[in-house]
């Protein structure tokens, strides 16, 4: 470890790593450091990535990927079945990854890309001189170190503290958190070809839960639910009720527990000499969850701007707007939707949900692009999805959101 880099990232999941190779390979000296000694590991993940947006920032390797999936089947609380393709299911389903392995092999190509990559090492604050960041105290094996850099990344995941130390607000409040629960089972008895999704007022209050087949007979089966309409009820009571119910010959070799932020954006990613990027960012769907994909573009485009304002020599707030620009009109601009969706969603009743599944009951859908499913979804339910009708508009007027996607 030298005293000064170009740019320190904080934290080796798909965020830093993509951000640490993407600035290491245009040849910028970068310094990526992960808390724990094994990267990857534990997962707090049910490790679904939709395929097309996966493949543009890694070859797909089957030594990290578990299953790979053709479609999704959606269960609305009668059991009416819904079964949509996978390009149109959505960014959670297409191959469902390993995480251990695949995290260690994006820190592994940022360390090709010439990133020294330190694990075992923590950040513990910023340096911050003026109003500056200028680098990061760490600690590494009992001692301390102060680091300088020119930007300091903060990809260090939902429980970020360095937006914080810059003085970024990145609180959530609890009623704005998903409560997840998961079980990797043996013996899961699913079709392995599949995502499945089970909707419902009972099973989830204003969530769901997720089988994710992990190949060998084995699945992710997992529960998020809002803290907001789940009163008393704990994930994990829930989820074991409906393992019981459904699965009773599944059994348990791993379990997991963590949160998911589903109030959308914040309302800064920048500071002076300093960028956060992923979960730090809040950047994952406020519907599903999901961040991965997210984590990674944001990582690319953090990357980019980085190299961008080192040569420029400004690293200044002003200096990395584009980052904040770029995302916001992408990844941003989706948050944005999903939250509105998510926000009437959460109102429906279990007989909504039973009657938007019913009315997609004839509808061929191997024919069908994600636009067309949402307008003939909205076709048919005008009056309970009318909060919808702004997004259903800009959809068709500026194909907006999917073009980003797919
Ligand atoms: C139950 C559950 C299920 C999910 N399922 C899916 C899914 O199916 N698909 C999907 O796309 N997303 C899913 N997500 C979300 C997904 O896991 C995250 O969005 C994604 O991991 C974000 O990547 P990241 O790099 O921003 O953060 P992380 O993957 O959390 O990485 C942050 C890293 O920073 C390290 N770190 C933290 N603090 C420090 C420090 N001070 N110093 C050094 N290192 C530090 C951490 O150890 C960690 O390795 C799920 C989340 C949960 C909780």
């Amino acid at each position: 470890m030298k005293n000064e880099y170009d740019i320190i990232v904080v934290g080796a999941g798909p965020a830093g790593s993509i951000t640490a190779k993407t600035a290491a390979e245009k040849g910028l000296d970068v310094l990526l450091i992960e808390k724990r000694q094994e990267i990857g590991d534990p997962i707090r993940c049910a490790e679904g990535v939709g395929k097309y947006n996966l493949q543009q920032h890694i070859e797909p390797d089957p030594r990290w990927i578990c299953a790979d999936v053709k479609g999704s089947r959606i269960f609305s609380p009668d059991g009416t079945m819904v079964e949509m393709a996978e390009e149109i299911s959505g960014g959670e389903v297409g191959y469902v990854l390993e995480r251990k392995i695949f995290d260690r092999a994006l820190a592994n190509e940022s360390a090709l890309a010439g990133a020294e990559v330190m694990v075992k090492t923590r950040a513990t604050d910023l340096i911050i001189e003026g109003n500056t960041v200028c680098g990061i105290k760490l600690m590494h094996m009992g001692e301390e170190y102060e680091v300088r850099s020119k930007i300091v990344i903060g990809a260090d995941g939902m429980e970020s503290k360095v937006g914080r130390w810059a003085g970024i607000n990145t609180s959530v409040k609890p009623e704005d958190m998903e409560t997840c629960a998961q079980y990797l089972v043996a013996n899961a008895n699913i079709d392995q070809e599949f995502c499945y999704f089970y909707l419902g007022n009972e099973v989830a209050p204003a969530g769901y839960i997720w089988l994710f087949p992990k190949g060998g007979n084995k699945a992710n089966v997992g529960i998020g639910i809002l803290g907001s309409e789940s009163g008393e009820q704990r994930a994990i009571d829930l989820l074991n009720d409906f393992m019981e119910k459904n699965m009773p010959e599944a059994r348990i070799i791993e379990m997991v527990v963590g949160g998911v932020p589903v109030s959308g954006t914040i309302d800064r990613t920048i500071a002076n000499g300093l960028i956060l990027v992923g979960d730090a960012a809040r950047q994952s769907d406020p519907i599903t969850g999901g961040g991965i994909i997210n984590a990674m573009d944001a990582g690319k485009m953090a990357g980019e701007v980085a190299v961008k304002a080192i040569r420029n020599g400004d690293c200044s707030e002003k200096g990395l707007q584009e980052y904040e620009d770029l995302w916001r009109d992408t990844i941003g601009k989706e948050i944005d939707n999903s939250l509105v969706v998510k926000e009437t969603f959460v109102n429906f009743t279990d007989e909504d949900l039973n009657s938007l599944a019913k009315s997609l009951q004839n509808v061929n859908f191997t024919s069908m692009s994600l636009m067309d499913l949402l307008l003939a979804l909205f076709k048919a339910n005008k009056k309970l999805l009318w909060n919808l009708r702004g997004l259903f508009k800009d959809i068709v007027k500026n194909d907006i959101d999917f073009k980003y996607r797919t």
